[in-house]
């Protein structure tokens, strides 16, 4: 096998092809305790690689294809703005919502409107101080991004209308929010309706434990009219107050550190990519990296169009001069030398193309009884979808009642109807399995969920599905029926 030193345990067992758990013993039987994501030096790699009859060759590990970031200490780093993502769904007003912020009379006045889509912009509120929105098209995106293993959202407005029920799409919404460990504020929207009854919906929150702060509860909500601006401000303030509580920083004094939201081939421009920085600061001129393309900084852009000189923490900009369109979610850096950066790059690309050819190894409930086994994990997280809402319910509870004290099971979201694409993006980045309880997995869904790595497993009976889970965090599984 061909390899850097440092690769971990579970990933030398994934190029050899043995269960990790092998590999974990072999390291114990020469007297060495490693658990499945721990490094292993050259030494060890080629014992075990010798127990299992493969021969190492090692492949230069000078570059690293993970960008160093050094920490900040404490009196570099200044507040920040949040960044906030609107969820809901549709229909519900995310659109005038966001189209009032950007343009109405909650935002200080500023030379030059937002003219430019750019996937994010900056508005300074009256109060003077500054929220980052997020506009990316719905939950798909931001869940897309944080499989990637970006988490760009600092809080999630929910934006529910009072004119209508909290609908499977508001459910889902609320659970990648909480997937992502993201704090929500609720915006109760058009309650300039005649029809609008906010409190059914703050009943109908209540009743998925979601209790509002008006009544008890330690979710922040707001009445809104997204059409004519009531209450928008107060919702601000409120998304303010939770930004308060996060006590965000940043340092605006090193190189900068980001994620691309949004990337693209323009004819008269090359390639273009959007990019929000979550630290440092972005200049014209700076050499940069992103996933696997790099370049320098040819023209920096705002959502005005403005051509600026650079762009700090919690601010984004559209980026001229990478070599290639990096994907959503993908990691910005600015590097010291373009050396550097090509090499990372070039390592990046080399890798994608190894581990493409070993194929993404799934991490279904096999594998995760043989983690449990060996003590790996502390969670198991589930995604429920099921054809009636009382099996749904009745099977989530008992799987949650399966949690011990030392494995715990999350049901991350459960819903009824057929397994979605955004079932297999929620379960992807949360390292969820899906199960299914009389109900199948659409055509996309099924590809999606092979190329992702994520197990959809199929069950008629609500019995052997606890059973399952159960034999699951014993860590012994009985065969797939
Ligand atoms: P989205 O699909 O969530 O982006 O929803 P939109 O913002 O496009 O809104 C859907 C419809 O609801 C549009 O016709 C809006 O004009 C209307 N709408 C949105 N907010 C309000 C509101 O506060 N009051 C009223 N009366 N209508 C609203």
């Amino acid at each position: 096998i061909k390899l850097t030193e440092f690769v971990t345990a579970n990933e030398l067992a994934t190029m050899m092809n043995v269960p990790v758990i092998q590999v974990i013993s072999t390291c114990m039987s020469i007297g060495i305790m490693v658990s499945i994501n721990q490094r292993l030096d050259a030494e060890t790699i080629d014992l075990v690689a010798d127990e299992f009859g493969f021969k190492t060759e090692y492949t230069s590990a000078e570059v690293s294809e993970a960008v160093a970031e050094e920490e900040d200490s404490e009196e570099d780093l200044v507040e920040r703005a949040p960044i906030v993502t609107v969820m809901g769904h549709v229909d519900h007003g995310k659109t005038s919502l966001l189209d009032h912020i950007r343009n109405a009379n909650v935002i200080a006045g500023e030379a030059g409107g937002i003219t430019q889509h750019i996937g994010a912009y900056n508005v300074r509120l009256k109060n003077g101080r500054h929220i980052t929105f997020l506009d990316t098209p719905g939950h798909e995106a931001f869940t897309a991004m944080r499989a990637r293993g970006a988490q760009v959202t600092d809080i999630a407005i929910i934006i529910i209308a009072a004119d209508d029920d909290i609908m499977p799409q508001t459910k889902e919404a609320i659970s990648h929010a909480v997937a992502a460990n993201v704090p929500i504020v609720f915006a109760i929207n058009k309650i300039d309706k005649p029809g609008a009854n906010p409190d059914k919906i703050k009943e109908g929150l209540a009743q998925m434990n979601f209790l509002v702060e008006e009544w008890g509860g330690k979710y922040q909500s707001q009445d809104i009219s997204a059409k004519k601006g009531d209450g928008v401000f107060e919702l601000l303030e409120k998304v303010l107050l939770e930004a308060d509580m996060l006590e965000l920083k940043a340092n605006p004094n090193r190189n900068a550190a980001g994620t691309v939201i949004e990337s693209s081939l323009d004819k008269g421009r090359g390639y273009v990519a959007t990019v929000l920085v979550s630290n440092g600061t972005l200049r014209q001129g700076d050499i940069i990296l992103a996933g696997t393309n790099y370049g320098r900084v040819k023209a920096l852009f705002n959502e005005r169009g403005q051509r600026i000189k650079e762009v700090g923490p919690s601010q984004a900009a559209t980026v001229l001069g990478l070599n290639g369109a990096p994907q959503a979610g993908d990691q910005l850096h600015s590097m010291n030398t373009e050396q550097e950066a090509r090499e990372i790059a070039t390592k990046r690309e080399q890798l994608a193309r190894e581990q493409g050819l070993r194929t993404t190894r799934r991490r279904g409930l096999d594998d995760i009884a043989h983690e449990i086994a060996v003590g790996g994990v502390q969670e198991l997280n589930l995604l429920v979808k099921g054809d009636v809402d009382g099996s749904v319910e009745a099977l989530s509870d008992s799987f949650i009642k399966l949690s011990t004290e030392k494995i715990v099971v999350n049901v991350i979201h459960k819903g009824v109807g057929q397994i979605s694409e955004n079932d297999v993006t929620l379960a992807a980045a949360s390292k969820a399995v899906i199960i299914g309880f009389q109900v199948r997995p659409s055509a996309n869904a099924r590809k999606l969920a092979d190329q992702e790595g994520v197990e959809i497993r199929q069950y008629s009976i609500i019995y052997d599905a606890i059973e399952e889970i159960k034999g699951t965090m014993e860590g012994m599984l009985k065969p797939i029926i």
